[in-house]
């Protein structure tokens, strides 16, 4: 199908300013921009008013949380895993896994995001697979790793249905690989993704260093997120987490490390020297008072940043536009200099930052000729924005996911005129309510 969304002001990528143009499309991808009003086969879609941007990356997601939002307010990280997250995750069902997928990706492409990276629960991965599907989302999705061999008597240990041997988490992580990495004709992929160093054996990371090398998959997992839990790793490794990444051999482009709020200069030049992705999660590292990552040095050190929202519990919002800009004042603040992280930095890792973390920078991140027709459509009339032009600035510091009113991914509309395509949103309320009164009555606190 050839499309022409035309009337819009287009915004390509960070750098640029929008320009009133028109935007040419061949079945998924971009074919050219244009001011012409029409061009012969190419049917217009009237996008008056609006600003065109490129959707959002949100780079490390639990879609399995989303029905688990507001469960865990005000805790510990540590307690926070132990006494609610993990046994209400542990609670769910393959239908509950499905729903939670589907309120976290209709979320998301209501927010402007085209594109996740998606840490799912340890069981019925492949439910949450099939809501990314529908929903007609972009994602890299995996199913968390955790065998039990390696897990402190600190965390508590982890609920029955969470324990897998190492041979089992590593089947069933290679039976997704093999079921899902590019399907949905390359929407979806497969990535490895161990919980952290402190709940997965050294055997099972020391595998995922052969298997990402063979299957050319990306390893994603936490690290550096709380100074409590960097100290037990370091107690019981007798390095800090990034040193035994390296040590292992996993520090490469393809590990995508969440958080590292906890990370010193050799850590950072670690990262830099082995051109390790980190993904930062602004919100969640406040509400878990874990701390403020180190994005300008981290930066400064030409480490590809990304942003991500983690779980509904801990954040409570799937928001890119919050994100981005707590991203920015919280370096300002943090570091008593106003022009630390400023807009166009942090737009631009919310875009094409999460794209290159993910290794879909040549498909994604920026309105390009040849790139994927991933796109939001934001309505500027906001008392919020007035009567600022549209701009990056604007964006970062006064927008939010209300403005969105549409959504395309591979040049589909997937959120059309403020309503979801596949999805009716309030019938989707109402079985996630009673999917969380399932997962409640099964929950046993402690
Ligand atoms: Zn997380």
């Amino acid at each position: 199908m050839r499309q022409l969304l035309k009337n819009a002001l287009v915004l390509r990528d960070a750098r640029g300013a929008p320009t009133a143009e028109n935007i040419m499309i061949d079945d998924d991808r971009i074919a050219g921009f244009t001011l012409a009003d029409s061009v012969p086969g190419y049917a217009p879609v009237d996008l008056s008013g609006r600003l065109v941007i490129p959707g959002f990356v949100q780079a490390h997601v639990h879609f399995c949380q989303a029905l688990l939002r507001g469960a865990a307010d005000d805790m510990a990280l540590l307690d926070w895993l132990r006494t609610r997250v993990w046994p209400l995750e542990a609670a769910h069902d393959e239908e509950s896994v499905y729903l939670s997928a589907l309120l976290a990706g209709t979320e998301l492409l209501a927010g402007g995001a085209t594109c996740a990276c998606v840490m799912e629960s340890v069981r019925y991965a492949d439910a949450a697979a099939r809501a990314i599907d529908e929903l007609g989302l972009r994602a890299v999705f995996g199913k968390v790793m955790m065998d039990h061999t390696d897990t402190p008597p600190e965390l508590g240990g982890l609920p029955d249905s969470f324990i897998e041997t190492t041979r089992q988490t590593l089947d069933e992580s290679l039976r997704l690989l093999k079921k899902w990495h590019g399907a949905a004709a390359g929407r979806i992929s497969y990535a490895f993704m161990p919980r952290g160093v402190l709940t997965t054996s050294e055997d099972l990371l020391l595998e995922l260093r052969k298997l990402s090398d063979e299957y050319g998959a990306l390893v994603h997992t936490h690290a550096c997120e709380t100074w409590p839990e960097s100290r037990l790793v370091e107690r019981r490794r007798g390095q800090t987490e990034i040193k035994y990444l390296r040590r292992l051999g996993l520090a490469n482009e393809r590990l995508l490390l969440a958080h590292c709020v906890c990370v010193d200069d050799e850590d950072i030049h670690i990262l830099s020297k082995h051109r390790v992705n980190v993904v930062s999660c602004p919100l969640a590292n406040l509400k878990l008072a874990s701390g403020i990552a180190p994005l300008e040095k981290l930066a400064d050190a030409g480490i590809t940043l990304s942003l991500g929202s983690d779980g509904p519990p801990c954040n409570n919002t799937l928001d890119m536009f919050t994100e981005m800009r707590f991203a920015s004042l919280l370096q300002k603040g943090a570091l008593g200099q106003p022009t630390a992280m400023p807009a166009p930095q942090v737009f631009e890792i919310a875009t094409l930052g999460g794209a290159k973390a993910l290794g879909l920078d040549g498909d994604i991140g920026s309105l390009a000729v040849g790139k994927k027709a991933d796109l939001a459509a934001l309505d500027w009339q906001q008392p919020q924005t007035a009567p600022q032009k549209p701009c990056v600035a604007g964006l970062v510091y006064s927008g939010g996911a209300h403005m969105v009113t549409d959504t395309m991914v591979d040049g589909r509309f997937v959120y059309r005129h403020k309503k979801h395509v596949a999805v009716d949103t309030a019938v989707l309320r109402r079985q996630a309510e009673v999917a969380l009164e399932r997962l409640t009555r099964r929950f046993s606190p402690g």
